[in-house]
């Protein structure tokens, strides 16, 4: 039986799979799952698992469209997943065509950080404006660029990657292959090392860090780091600046060639502190053309913004 009002929307997200239902144009979930899949698990499982929750949730009724997030590169079109990075057997899978012929409706897809950023641009804190880059900082750094209400996947789907533009030629080695990528010093994991390095080499120093860390250098994380800074830890507030300053340097490029009215930045890095945010924001102001504008703003949704950038994707094919 089909349901005109209906949407469905997936998020694959490597660690975990989410499956919503909404009404078009409304703004709360009319219920969702969540499912955390088991260590060394493949697409083949993510596939069946998903379609479970997705059968689950819609009890026989077909939606009038589909929409997904998905972790890892997708073609321009928003059919095909080229890959995940993290999760074998993900290769060239025709996941949209797979969706119809198994749900019945419509789907649209796109990678999560263009999906995140469609979905502040509709439902969160880009509401309201002409254009918006999107930029999520957490294990990694993703990106999306929507503009007049639409991603812009660009020719190979690669537009919006900010977290792979370089900042520093000669900084340190990305899992891209590049140096001195965004992602390479900004991202939680990155900031984290250069901590343990510096707490290896200064042993007087980051007393609050390695109080923070039970004494062991090797359990610092990004968000011990964030944490120790907040509470006065010199060591962790210069590591953590350093990570701000590399993703301004990235964002006040990215501002120079396209000059979005906003840039929303979210992910568990960006809730850092008042320092970070200062810092973030006088490197992109220092690295955008002067006549630039320099509106970068936390992102208004959390985890669920893939998934709201779905239902987006999904109510523009009702259009
Ligand atoms: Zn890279």
């Amino acid at each position: 039986m089909p349901d005109n009002n209906l949407i469905l929307a997936l998020d694959y997200g490597g660690t975990k799979l989410m499956a919503a239902t909404v009404r078009v144009g409304e703004r709360r979930w009319l219920a969702l799952e969540r499912s955390v899949s088991p260590p060394q698990h493949d697409g083949d499982y993510e596939r069946a698992t998903m379609l479970a929750l997705a059968r689950r949730l819609l009890g026989g009724v077909r939606p009038a469209a589909i929409g997904v997030s998905f972790g890892g590169p997708v073609d321009s079109a928003g059919r095909l997943v080229f890959l995940s990075h993290h999760i074998p057997g993900w290769e060239n899978v025709p996941l949209c065509d797979q969706l119809e012929a198994a749900l019945g409706a419509p789907a649209a897809m796109a990678n999560d950080g263009n999906a995140g950023g469609l979905g502040e641009y509709a439902f969160g804190a880009g509401a309201g404006c002409a254009s918006l880059l999107y930029v999520t900082v957490s294990t990694g750094v993703g990106g999306g660029w929507v503009f007049d209400g639409k991603i812009f996947a660009g020719a190979d789907g690669m537009a919006g990657e900010i977290g792979h533009t370089i900042v520093d030629p000669r900084g340190p080695r990305c899992v891209c292959g590049q140096h001195g990528c965004v992602e390479a010093m900004a991202c939680g994991p990155a900031f984290a090392a250069v901590a343990q390095a510096r707490l290896r080499a200064e042993p007087g120093a980051g007393a609050k860090l390695r109080e923070l860390a039970g004494g062991d250098v090797g359990r610092v994380t990004g968000e011990l780091v964030a944490r120790a800074a907040q509470a006065g830890d010199e060591l962790a507030a210069e590591v953590l600046t350093a990570a701000a300053l590399a993703l301004g340097f990235g964002i006040g490029s990215a501002l120079t060639l396209l000059n979005p009215e906003r840039v929303v930045v979210g992910g568990g890095v960006a809730k850092s502190g008042a320092d970070y945010w200062a810092a973030l924001r006088a490197a992109a102001r220092d690295h955008a053309l002067p006549q630039t504008r320099v509106e970068v703003v936390p992102a208004a949704l959390t985890d669920d913004a893939p998934l709201w950038g779905a239902v987006a994707l999904a109510q523009n094919l009702l259009k």
